[in-house]
C-alpha cells in the first residue's frame, strides 16, 4: 500500500505544483475566498467526491465514502486564505493580486488537501471508514473554523487531522509535536481614563498617559513575577493611541494586544489577573480604566494517539530520519484547536526550506517553499488517513 501511496503521489507531482502555482498566483484574504472554493470544487468534484459549497461562508467540504453504512468521518483539514501583504519575491508565478499574498503556506495546504483527496479516491475500495475534507476559509483572522464548526463540519467526525508548513525545517522532512503546539491567542484592550489639564500643572490633572505607562511597565514586571516560568504568557501591547496637544495632559489612553499563553489554568486567570494590575495602578492616582479582554482561540494541544499515527506513518514512507518530534510549541496561535473541542486530532508541521538559501519566516513577502514538499504532505496524510482506518478495524 505505501507502495501504491508513493507511485500515485509521484505521478500527481506535476498536476500539484501546477495546483499550487495557481492558487499561489491568485490569493484571496479571510472570508473572501470565492475563487478559490469554486477552483476547489471543480478540482474535488472530478475526482468523484461528493461536495459542498458555501460552507462556513466560503468554505468547501469533500467527502470520500468508503466506510459502508458506518457513518463516522476521520476529517482532513486544510485552509485556503491569504493575507493583505504585498509579495516581493520573484517567482514566475507570484501573486498578480496587488497587496495579496499566500504568506503563510496556505495555497501548500489546500494543494496537500486536493492532493490526498486525488490519492485516496484511487484507494477507495481499500479505505475502510470515510473521509471528510474540509477546506477551511478565514484561519488568519481566526474565524473560519467557527464558521465550519456552526454549519456541521464536525457532525459524526471521529478524528481531525491537520497540516501547516514549517520553513525551519527542509522540504521532505516534517514534524511533529506531542501536545501543545501552538498558544491560546486573547485579545486585550485597556482603556485608561484621567482628566484634562494644563500641561504646565499636572498636580490639577490626572495624567492619563504617565499612568498608561506605568500600567504597561508594571503588567510586563509583575507578569515575570507572579507567572510560573515554566508556564509561559506573552502579553504585547502593540497600540496606543492618547492625547490631544503637545501642552495638554491627557484625559484618555487606549492600549490594544494580545496575550498568548499555552496552558488553559493559566489562561483561565489573566482577564482578573489583567483587571488587579491596573485597577491597583489607577486607584492611588484617581484615574478610572476600562478592560475589555476577549477570549480567542485556545491552544493547539494534539492528541497523543494520533501524534503517534502521523509519527509511524510519515517514517513508514519519508524515512526514519526525515520525521522530527519538536520539543517546544510555538506561541503563535492557530484556530484548528476549535475543531479540538469536538473531536481528538493532531495537525503536524510540513518542512518547506529551500536548500542552501535564506527561509524567510511566515507572514514574510520574500516567504517562499520548495515544491517538493507538497509530495512529502500529501503522502504523509494519505498514509496516515488509511492507518487511521486500519487501526480503527483491526
Ligand atoms: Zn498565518
Ligand atoms: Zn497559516
Amino acid at each position: 500500500m505505501l507502495t501504491r501511496i508513493k507511485q500515485l503521489a509521484e505521478t500527481l507531482a506535476p498536476r500539484l505544483i501546477e495546483i499550487r502555482r495557481h492558487l499561489h498566483s491568485y490569493p484571496e484574504l479571510s472570508g473572501q475566498e470565492y475563487q478559490t472554493s469554486a477552483y476547489v470544487a471543480g478540482v474535488l468534484s472530478s475526482y468523484g467526491l461528493h461536495v459542498r459549497e458555501g460552507v462556513g461562508k466560503t468554505g468547501v467540504i469533500g467527502e470520500l465514502n468508503g466506510g459502508g453504512a458506518d457513518p463516522r468521518q476521520l476529517a482532513i483539514r486544510t485552509d485556503m486564505d491569504a493575507l493583505p501583504i504585498q509579495e516581493m519575491t520573484q517567482l514566475d508565478f507570484a501573486s498578480r493580486k496587488p497587496g495579496i499574498m499566500h504568506a503563510c503556506g496556505h495555497d501548500v495546504h489546500t494543494t496537500v488537501g486536493l492532493g490526498t483527496a486525488m490519492v485516496l479516491s484511487e484507494l477507495q475500495d481499500q479505505l475502510g471508514g470515510n473521509i471528510r475534507f474540509l477546506f477551511q476559509p478565514a484561519e488568519e483572522i481566526a474565524q473560519g473554523a467557527g464558521w465550519m464548526v456552526a454549519d456541521g463540519a464536525m457532525e459524526n467526525i471521529d478524528a481531525i487531522l491537520s497540516v501547516h508548513v514549517f520553513p525551519s525545517i527542509p522540504a521532505g522532512s516534517v514534524a511533529v509535536r506531542y501536545g501543545a503546539l501552538t498558544a491560546a491567542a486573547d485579545n486585550l484592550e485597556i482603556t485608561i481614563m484621567g482628566e484634562a489639564g494644563h500641561g504646565a500643572r499636572p498636580h490639577e490633572a490626572v495624567d492619563a498617559i504617565w499612568i498608561a505607562a506605568q500600567v504597561i511597565t508594571t503588567l510586563q514586571q509583575a507578569i515575570s513575577r507572579t507567572h510560573n516560568p515554566l508556564r509561559p504568557v506573552v502579553l504585547t501591547i502593540g497600540q496606543m493611541t492618547g492625547g490631544r496637544a503637545p501642552n495638554v495632559i491627557a484625559d484618555q489612553v487606549q492600549m490594544k494586544g494580545t496575550v498568548r499563553s499555552l496552558h488553559p489554568e493559566t489562561r483561565a486567570d489573566l482577564p482578573q489577573w489583567i483587571e488587579e494590575i491596573v485597577a491597583s495602578v489607577c486607584q492611588p492616582y484617581g484615574a478610572r480604566y476600562h478592560v475589555d479582554y476577549q477570549a480567542g482561540v485556545p491552544s493547539v494541544r494534539n492528541t497523543a494517539s494520533l501524534t503517534q499515527l502521523i509519527e509511524s506513518s510519515a517514517q513508514a514512507i519519508c524515512g526514519s530520519e526525515n520525521v522530527r518530534v519538536l520539543t517546544e510549541p510555538s506561541l503563535g496561535a492557530e484556530d484548528f484547536s476549535l475543531y479540538l473541542e469536538h473531536a481528538p486530532g493532531a495537525m503536524f508541521r510540513l518542512g518547506v526550506g529551500l536548500p542552501d538559501q535564506v527561509n524567510h519566516p511566515l507572514h514574510h513577502p520574500q516567504f517562499e517553499v520548495h515544491e517538493s514538499a507538497i509530495v512529502t504532505g500529501v503522502m504523509t496524510m494519505a498514509s496516515a488517513a488509511l492507518n487511521y482506518w486500519q487501526q480503527k478495524r483491526s
